[in-house]
């Protein structure tokens, strides 16, 4: 018995998990599809984050939904942009790493406000997209972590 109270089981133990044990697939287009195509990917794939990448699958940008919702107001031509045009471009993009803490990556989400990062392997060409973390994988982290009977 290690005279550990369950919340400070509970923090060491959070403390250890890194991003690849909740990560999820990450869904990649190319930079060259048209909002339009981006809007029924993000639809069809069922999530809120796109990683965009170029015609070697690196990182090249990200798209939210809002980002697609701000280029379709007013736009009749959805077909016609590319979304390299309204994307967050590299170098802007906040990555992580499989092998970060989830807790870390849990702090960038918060500290830059937004939904999702991708999950990176450094190439000597660039950035290659391997994962997806998002608010929803760190939502499943703690709750799994709060079922834990043994915490
Ligand atoms: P939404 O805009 O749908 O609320 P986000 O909060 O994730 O979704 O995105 C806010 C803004 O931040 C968008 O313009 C988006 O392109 C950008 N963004 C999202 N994820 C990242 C990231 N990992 N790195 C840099 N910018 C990002």
């Amino acid at each position: 018995y290690t005279g550990k109270t369950g919340s400070e089981l509970l923090t060491e133990k959070l403390k250890k998990i890194k991003v690849h044990e909740y990560q999820s697939i990450p869904v990649v287009v190319n930079e060259n599809v048209s909002v339009y195509d981006a809007i029924c990917t993000m639809f069809l794939e069922d999530v809120g984050t796109l990683f965009v990448v170029n015609d070697r699958s690196l990182l090249f940008g990200v798209l939210s939904r809002k980002d697609l919702l701000r280029a379709s107001i007013g736009n009749q031509d959805l077909r016609e942009i590319p979304v390299h045009i309204i994307m967050t471009r590299m170098p802007n993009v906040t990555i992580c790493h499989k092998d970060d803490l989830l807790l870390e990556a849990g702090q960038i989400l918060i500290d830059k406000q937004i939904d999702a990062l991708p999950v990176v392997r450094e190439t000597e060409e660039g950035w290659e997209v391997i994962g997806r973390l998002t608010k929803t994988n760190l939502t499943k982290a703690l709750v799994e972590l709060g079922r834990d009977e043994r915490l």
